[in-house]
């Protein structure tokens, strides 16, 4: 059940978001907003290039369209250039179904902004991969160390005395080595 803002995110800027809307409508259409939200009245919902698009169950079933404009430093639209129409006969700016649909909204919205904080640093973290490193440095050392022991200091051919093949892995390992160790 959902009743309040803080049932649909704990986004600081979404819940902003959120109270400033709530505050352009009134408690009773509030309330019944919640209501219809939670008996699942929102049908349809539809997120679209300008906005979002939803069918919802009241009386009838009414058609609820959001119309966006830009986006403020929060990512979330302009609330002052936001448009809401209602296929209702409320003649409220703010009615019911919008209060649901905008609920639901803002639940699809809260998720979409919890995955991509989570994957902020993963992102991060693929875009700062070398071509080379963690666990594989790790698995490299391991290898080095089962098979024989490496010399950084004299790094001849001549202290090789494997296959020619094996040497050029060596090789490879000890360069890897080196420069992670940089
Ligand atoms: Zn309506």
């Amino acid at each position: 059940m959902i009743n309040g803002v803080t049932d649909i995110t704990s986004d600081r800027d979404l819940k902003e978001w959120l109270k400033r809307f709530f505050a352009s409508t009134d408690s009773k259409r509030k309330s019944r907003g919640f209501t219809l939200y939670n008996q699942r009245a929102v049908l349809d919902f539809q997120d679209k290039i300008f906005g979002f698009t939803a069918m919802v169950k009241g009386s009838k079933r009414y058609s609820v369209s959001a119309f966006f404009e830009g986006v403020n430093k929060a990512g979330l639209p302009h609330l002052d250039k936001a448009l809401f129409i209602c296929s209702c006969p409320d003649d409220a700016v703010i009615c019911k179904h919008t209060i649901a649909a905008v609920i639901k909204w803002a639940v699809d919205m809260d998720w979409k902004r919890k995955t991509a904080k989570k994957l902020e640093p993963r992102k991060a973290a693929m875009s700062q991969r070398k071509p080379v490193g963690g666990p594989t440095l790790k698995k490299l050392e391991e290898l080095a160390k089962k098979t024989a022991p490496v010399s950084f200091a004299k790094q001849h051919r001549l202290d090789w005395v494997f296959h020619p093949e094996i040497d050029e892995v060596f090789n490879t390992i000890q360069n890897v080595i080196k420069r992670e160790m940089k």
